[in-house]
């Protein structure tokens, strides 16, 4: 999952950053409305973090033009301003949620885990297929019922092909999920987490689809 974070508060932009990471989500930070609207309209974001008071467009217009052109990109707001107000106006714009700060990290991740599970084929916290059971709130992932551990891009990586149970992720999409702008990824790096995984669940939970790239079946 792809998270791009729009906030001119550079440490709350920080903070932000490195408890996400830290969950092993991929993080892409703008400061401007303006940037924003330039990465939704190029790249492939999964969840938008808007901060209501940007330095050139008001948060809540460049919400409305995000909508204007994509209904489905969940977005969440956040804003300094907790007034009911607010909150209405940007719901009415079509944001999918609201935080006012100051706010709980423990909250936040939450909440996110809630707009994720929306976009998943999973309506709970358990995504269950043939022997794994991945549980996104605790990040615990079982194969046969035993307990198996991952690093953090082996989880993520698993996570977005269970949630997508059925549907074959391109390369690419995958890349763009495990990774944030600007960071080294080696050529081999996605095999390379691969082979981890099925060492770690038999080699024929994660299909290769030849050319393309991989998928988990749905049943
Ligand atoms: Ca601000």
């Amino acid at each position: 999952m792809q998270i791009l974070i729009v906030e001119d508060d550079r440490p709350l932009a920080q903070g932000l950053k490195i408890a996400l990471r830290k969950q092993g989500y991929a993080v892409n930070h703008v400061e401007s409305g303006k940037d924003c609207l330039h990465v939704v309209a190029t790249e492939d974001p999964g969840i938008v973090v808007l901060d209501l008071g940007l330095p050139d467009i008001d948060g809540l217009k460049v919400l409305r033009e995000i909508r204007a052109k994509n209904d489905s990109l969940p977005v969440i707001l956040l804003t300094a301003r907790d007034s009911t107000g607010d909150k209405v106006a940007g719901l009415d714009c079509g944001a999918d949620d609201y935080l006012a700060k100051p706010f709980e990290m423990t909250e936040f991740l939450a909440r996110l885990r809630v707009l994720e599970r929306r976009l998943g084929t999973s309506k709970t916290n358990l995504i269950s297929l043939g022997d794994v059971d991945l549980d996104t709130a605790a990040q615990t992932v079982t194969f046969q019922k035993q307990h198996v551990e991952f690093s953090r891009r082996e989880y993520m990586l698993l996570k977005s092909l269970m949630e997508n149970a059925g549907k074959v992720l391109t390369r690419t999409t995958l890349e763009s999920k495990l990774y944030s702008w600007g960071e080294e990824v080696c050529s081999n790096a996605l095999e390379v987490h691969i082979h981890y995984l099925r060492k770690k669940l038999g080699t024929d939970f994660i299909k290769t689809v030849r050319g393309v790239g991989y998928k988990v079946d749905s049943i």
